[in-house]
């Protein structure tokens, strides 16, 4: 057995050609040693949200706090809730955020990430898009 500390880690901003609003990501102190996955506990204010993105591997991502959403390419806007786990299969476009009125903290798990990175990013969730009908 090992522990890392959480301590072991800093929170950091979600940089803005990844988000829309402010966004606070903490990585896993079990990311530290693992190769096998990255894992990351995301906070994402009211209206916040990603980028549409890929990930080769595919993610699943684990609600602990709040009230989300989320939507695939071609798909409608899914709320997400509290204790709510989602997957995304590899290559899959997508976003996720905060409902428009409520915080919400998810835990990301990318699956095998590549040394580059487990994610590609692309363009922004336009305000339209966002406010899309569910
Ligand atoms: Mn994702």
């Amino acid at each position: 057995m090992r522990l890392v500390s959480a301590n072991s880690t800093q929170t950091r901003r979600g940089p803005e050609d990844w988000f829309t609003g402010t966004v606070w990501m903490d990585a896993s102190p079990a990311d530290a040693g693992s190769p096998d996955a990255g894992i990351f506990r995301v906070s994402f204010e009211p209206g916040a949200r990603t980028n549409w993105h890929t990930h080769p591997e595919g993610q699943i991502l684990y609600v602990v706090a709040g009230a989300g959403r989320a939507q695939s390419e071609g798909g409608q806007i899914v709320a997400m809730n509290t204790g709510d786990a989602v997957y995304f299969a590899p290559g899959e476009k997508h976003w996720h955020g905060a409902a428009p009125e409520s915080f919400m903290v998810h835990v990301a798990i990318n699956p095998a990430a590549r040394s580059d990175g487990s994610t590609d990013w692309l363009e922004p969730v336009t305000d339209e898009e966002y406010a899309a009908k569910r």
